[in-house]
Formats: structure tokens, sequence, C-alpha cells
């Protein structure tokens, strides 16, 4: 099956790549006397000369530590900081700044989740409900607060082309049901889950909604009031942003009910040995000293995805997709794994014919200057489903080419012709 165009974006005019290129100075590289093709950004993105300049130029000139100084260095450095709450606010729409969360990006917003918002509303017999889709980070914190609450885990199956299977969702779906959590995007697969459906079905058993978004937000729009989803977390460095931060969303109402995640600075109103009490939204799960910098680059990326353009970005990727689809169906041997409708700038394979270990094609795929990532991409449990222990998988962003999906396939021929 092939995965058919995202339906809701337009078809807008082609991006200009050597212009889009020019403003990653990593690309420009050789590797092995081989131009680079940077074919792992479901992994982390590179980032753009703006990012780049934006953080330098706050360590050189503006940097302070925030929130509690009466100089002007530290009031423009938290000012910077709360400016970055309000442009990933309206990024995804959040109805009120205070809603998003500095994290260290989505591991923890999840963390965060499952440990605060778990422990005071979990108790034995509940349920939460993941995904066999899951990438380990929004399947580990959830059995950690199982076990100590005795919630209990059900996970949706997928169908053979890597979707979920939405009737055997309905059927789990219960009073029991505490929370849904799913991801947006499969990293490992790509497959785009109708989380907006999945929300209503939740709602209606009276379950709140964490939303994975790691894989979405650098492929589309984020409404997170049309969503409605409870929770919605993502990290910088899928977003041409740094990493080391990211943002929970979470419906204000929720986080206000929701116990402190990390005790320390900044997170407190008042502090006495008897009695301590805490600051409202956002300081509350802002414990310590955040990374400032970090923020400020998340701004200047989503700034920088805006002027753009997230539809142009999209068309461009699916564009790549389709291309690399075709291109590496017409490899004798290569088996595509998750080839659903509708599908991110992800796609993954196996060797069966000969088998080629994945490791081995992407070592191969290196020594052409080829980066593509080989394992089970966190995503133990989906890669048993799939029977295999591992896949290679190329990822794409909106700084890829059509001539480097040319050379991942001509690569991968050769590949497969040596091995037999
Ligand atoms: N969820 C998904 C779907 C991901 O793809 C990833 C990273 O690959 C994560 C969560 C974890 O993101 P991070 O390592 O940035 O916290």
């Amino acid at each position: 099956m092939k995965p058919e165009a995202v339906p809701s974006f337009a078809d807008p005019a082609l991006l200009d790549m050597a212009a889009i290129r020019a403003q990653f100075p990593i690309l420009g590289q050789r590797v092995r006397g081989r131009p680079l093709a940077y074919l792992d950004s479901a992994a982390s993105t590179q980032k753009p000369t703006a990012v780049i300049d934006a953080m330098a130029d706050y360590y050189r000139g503006q940097h302070a530590n925030i929130h509690r100084g009466a100089y002007q260095l530290s009031q423009m450095a938290t000012r910077l900081y709360e400016e970055a709450r309000e442009r990933v606010a309206r990024f995804l729409n959040a109805a009120d700044p205070v809603e998003c969360i500095f994290t260290r990006g989505t591991t923890e917003s999840i963390n965060l989740v499952a440990a605060s918002w778990g422990a005071a509303n979990l108790s034995p017999g509940d349920e939460i409900i993941l995904s066999v889709l899951e990438h380990h980070s929004n399947i580990v914190p959830w059995q950690m607060i199982a076990q100590r609450t005795g919630a209990r885990i059900r996970v949706i199956p997928i169908n053979d082309e890597g979707e979920l299977q939405l009737d055997a969702y309905h059927r789990l779906l219960s009073p029991r049901t505490r929370i849904v959590a799913v991801n947006h995007v499969s990293n490992a697969l790509g497959t785009i889950n109708p989380v907006a459906e999945m929300v209503v079905a939740a709602h209606a058993v009276g379950a709140v909604v964490l939303v994975d978004g790691a894989q979405w937000v650098a492929h589309g729009h984020t409404d997170v009031q049309s969503l409605d989803a409870d929770f919605y977390a993502f990290s910088g460095h899928k977003l041409y942003g740094p990493t080391g931060i990211g943002v929970l969303y979470g419906k204000r109402a929720l986080l206000e009910a929701m116990p402190p995640y990390q005790g320390g600075g900044d997170m407190i109103e008042r502090v006495t040995f008897v009695e301590t009490t805490y600051a409202g939204l956002p300081n509350r799960f802002e414990a310590g000293t955040p990374h400032i910098a970090g923020a400020v680059g998340l701004s200047a990326a989503i700034e920088w995805i805006e002027e753009i353009g997230l539809e142009a970005i999209a068309a461009h990727e699916d564009r790549l997709l389709v291309y690399a689809t075709d291109r590496l169906s017409a490899i004798r041997g290569l088996d595509i794994k998750g080839q659903a409708r509708r599908k991110a700038a992800v796609i993954s394979w196996v060797a069966v014919d000969p088998p080629i270990a994945t490791l081995d094609m992407g070592v191969q795929l290196d020594l052409e200057g080829i980066c593509v990532r080989t394992g089970h991409h966190c995503c133990q449990p989906l890669m048993d489903r799939l029977g295999v222990a591992s896949t290679a998988r190329a990822s794409f962003g909106l700084y890829n080419t059509f001539d480097e999906v040319d050379r991942l396939a001509t690569a991968l021929t050769a590949i497969f012709e040596r091995a037999r």
C-alpha cells in the first residue's frame, strides 16, 4: 500500500532547497569523502543558523539567571524565557502560556505526567491505555507508575500496515480507563494516528489523553484546543531547535490540580521547615534553573519554521516519502515495514532476501556518507509485533532532497547485489 498525501495540506510552492540548505552549516560537510546525506531527522533534526545564532547571542550578551534578579540583565533573560513560552503557546494554540511547561524533552514531559498526575489519579484496578506503536518513553513511565499504584496497562494493537486497530481501542475503553497515552506519529514506522477521534472516544468514558507529539510538531500544525488533548508533549531538538528543551502542554485545570513533580528553587511560594507552599503555573513544574538558552533556541526554531510554513514543509516531506517508497519498493528483497495510509516522512525496512543485518546496512550506507538509523528505535514491543529485532530507518526533514533519496536507493541496491 502506498502512503497517500496527507489530505489536510494544500499544495504550496516548492521549497527553495538551495536557500534552505544554506541555512544548515552542518549539511555542507563531506563524510568519508561524500556529501553528507542526513536521513535521520526523526532521531534529531539539524539546526539552522537562526537557532545557533539566537543561542550564541543569548550567551554572548543576554545571559543571567531568570526570575529573581533585580538587575536589568536578569530581567532581560526572564523576558526572553517568558517570550519563548508565549511563542510555544501560540505555536500549539494553547489557551494560556502558563499551560506550557518547559521540560528537558518529550521523555521528561511524559514522566512528569505519569509521576504527578498518575500518583494523584491512579488506583488499583484503574487502566492506562497505550499502543503497540509507542516509544519506550511513552511506555516505561507508565509501567513505573502502574507498579506503584496498582493500575493496569492495556495495549491497542496494530494491523499489518502499522495502523492502530481502532475497533480494538473502542473495546478497550471503559469506565476503568483513566488515561490514554498515544503518539501522534510513530517514530519507527511514520504512521499518523487519528488522535482527534481517539480523544473524543476517551473523553466519552471520562478518561484523559496524553498525546506524544515528538514526531508530529515538525510535520504539521498542532492545535491543542481543537484536538482537545489534555496533555501534549514534544522535544525541541526534533523541531530544528536545541537538545535539552521540550514542552509539556497541559490543560490548566488539570495542571493546577497536580502535585509538583520535582522540588527545589523557583517552584515554591513559601518554604519553612514546617510547611512549604507551591508556586502557581507554570513555575510549580519548573524546579531549578531551567535551560534558558534552550528556550531561546526553541523560540527561534519555531519562528524560523513558521516563516517557511508548515504546509510547505509537510508537502515537501510527503513528496520525498512517496518517492522514497517507490524507489525502495523497487529493490528486490527489501521489505518496507509499516505502510499506513497516513504517514509522516519515515520509511523503515528490513532485508529479507538476502537477509542482511540492519546494522550492516547502516554501516555500509555510512561509507557512502548516508546517515540512517538502525535498531529497535526505542520500540521493542513494536519490533516484537513486527517479528523483527530491528529495522533500518530513513527519516526526512525539510532540508532533504530527491537526490539524497536517489543516493539511498542506489547504495541500497548495491548493498543487496553484493550480498546475493
Ligand atoms: N516519543 C517519540 C515518538 C519519539 O520519537 C521520541 C524520540 O525519538 C521520544 C518520544 C523521546 O524524545 P526525547 O528523547 O527527545 O525525550
